[in-house]
Parts: structure tokens; C-alpha cells; sequence
């Protein structure tokens, strides 16, 4: 495989090097947008989880172990749902303690713990899967480009709040060494570790190939 081109990521240091400024009407404007969508999402997640008596984060576990028949450790439920170690520690004892999740030691390593879901945590992710239908139908309202632009713009943001330490890691493809970016706005992306093009469409929050720029 060929040695994988690195793309031009601003570094920690040069984030801070840069000059302060007001805030243009158009950046304004992007934050309240954000913030909007942010009240809507912590009052929807609220609303699915109260009757289940489950915090929004309990929740999220919740849904994310669904997708892993094995479990997943703790550092990488914090890493997939964005939260610190501490919280996603707090959650996991709580839903022990409601007997929706075990800790059982990994067979391919004794010493780790996964987290699993248990016969009634299975039924409680179901129900809180559905908290987020609300969203989906906004995003099917945009065109299967619009999405694609959209999901760009999102990892673009995720990168700059990772970078200024506001959010844990995440293993995307604009932080990832295999990631080789398109020419253009119109060229398609390329993966080198799969060797194939990637659509903006097809770019990836959490894939399990990540390598770290290094
Ligand atoms: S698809 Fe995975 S391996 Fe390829 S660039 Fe994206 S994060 Fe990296």
C-alpha cells in the first residue's frame, strides 16, 4: 500500500495563534442555528428518556450498545458518544445499578471490561432508539447532496472543536492519515486504507480503520 499522503489539518498551536475577531453576521447567524438545533435535541432527548427514568446520556448508551452484540469497552462508548470518561463511567454504573447493562471481562482479553446490554436493557434501547425519528425526518427533507455537503461541514466543525480540546477524539476520516482530500469541491475524497473514492456522502464519524494523523 502506498505511504498515505498527509492533508493540510491546522495544528493546536496554530489555532491559537490566530488573531481574535468579532464574529461576522453570517458566524453569528451559523451559532444561533446551532444552538437552536442543540435546544431542540437536549428537550427531545429528555422527552424520549423521562419515561424510562433514564438520564439522556443512559439513553444514548443505551442505543450505541445496541449496535455491538460483543459490548463495547469504556473508552469506546466515551469515544463514539463524544462524552469524557467520567460521565460515560457515571452513566454505565447507574444503568448497572438498573440492570440494563453487565460488565463482563472480554474473551479476547481478560483483563478488559466490556459493557453489554442485558435481555431488559435490549428492550429499553428499542424504546429509546426512537427519540431521534424527529431529526431524521428533518434530514430526509434535504437532498441526497445537501446531506453529503452537510455531513462535510459537520466533520469540519467536529475537527475544530476536537482540536481545540472541547470534544473527545473521534475517529473520522478528516482526522485520519488515509484520508486523501479531492481536489476540488466538486472531486470525490479518497480512502487509502480501502482504496477507493469516497462522496462527501460517504465520509465516516466513527470508522474502525482510523489512523491518527500522525
Ligand atoms: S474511511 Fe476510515 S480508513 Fe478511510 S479515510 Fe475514512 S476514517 Fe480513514
Amino acid at each position: 500500500m502506498d505511504r498515505p499522503h498527509k492533508h493540510p489539518v491546522l495544528k493546536l498551536e496554530q489555532y491559537r495563534d490566530m488573531p481574535d475577531h468579532p464574529a461576522s453576521s453570517t458566524e453569528q447567524n451559523l451559532i444561533t442555528g446551532l444552538h437552536k438545533i442543540s435546544l431542540v435535541l437536549k428537550s427531545q432527548a429528555w422527552k424520549g428518556a423521562a419515561p424510562q427514568k433514564l438520564t439522556p446520556t443512559q439513553g444514548e448508551i443505551l442505543v450505541q450498545l445496541r449496535q455491538e452484540v460483543n459490548g463495547q469497552t469504556l473508552s469506546q462508548l466515551a469515544s463514539h458518544l463524544g462524552i469524557t470518561l467520567a460521565t460515560t463511567s457515571d452513566a454505565v454504573s447507574m444503568l448497572v445499578k438498573k440492570g440494563l447493562v453487565s460488565k463482563v471481562r472480554s474473551p479476547e482479553d481478560a483483563r478488559q471490561l466490556r459493557i453489554t446490554l442485558t435481555a431488559e436493557g435490549q428492550a429499553e434501547a428499542q424504546k429509546s432508539a426512537g427519540w431521534t425519528d424527529f431529526l431524521l425526518e428533518a434530514v430526509q427533507d434535504l437532498s441526497p447532496e445537501e446531506q453529503g455537503l452537510m455531513l462535510h461541514m459537520l466533520l469540519k466543525l467536529i475537527r475544530g472543536l476536537q482540536t481545540r480540546d472541547h470534544v473527545p477524539a473521534a475517529q473520522m476520516c478528516l482526522t485520519c492519515q488515509f484520508f486523501q482530500p479531492g481536489e476540488g469541491p466538486s472531486s470525490p475524497h479518497f480512502c487509502q486504507f480501502t482504496q477507493t473514492p469516497l462522496k462527501p456522502m460517504d465520509l465516516k464519524l466513527d470508522c474502525p480503520d482510523h489512523q491518527d494523523i500522525l
